[in-house]
């Protein structure tokens, strides 16, 4: 089985620079609801800064849904697959 970095390795990412498929609320108030989406994502997408806000790059994202699933209504707020031919590009199964 690949690990998560090799997979990486292997995937190309086509940005979409004007459109943010995810939209994340970074000054969420509660920390325990940040620190799933910094312990869940396997793209390690969001970070807890020293002043506890977050901070989220869309651009490395797999489209794995884990964060959709953990909390949109809460610190996410909107996740869609990115617009035609944008996202992420499998190349390995
Ligand atoms: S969809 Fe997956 S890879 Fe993308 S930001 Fe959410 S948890 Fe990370």
């Amino acid at each position: 089985m690949m690990t998560i970095e090799a997979k990486l390795a292997t995937t190309r990412f086509n940005v979409d620079e004007d459109n943010a498929h995810i939209e994340v609320d970074p000054n969420y108030p509660d920390m325990a609801e940040k620190m799933k989406l910094v312990n869940a994502c396997p793209a390690r997408l969001y970070r807890l800064q020293d002043d506890g806000s977050l901070t989220f790059d869309y651009a490395g994202c797999l489209e794995c849904g884990t964060c959709r699933i953990l909390s949109l209504g809460k610190v996410v707020k909107k996740w869609e697959y990115p617009r035609d031919t944008q996202g992420v590009e499998f190349r390995e199964g």
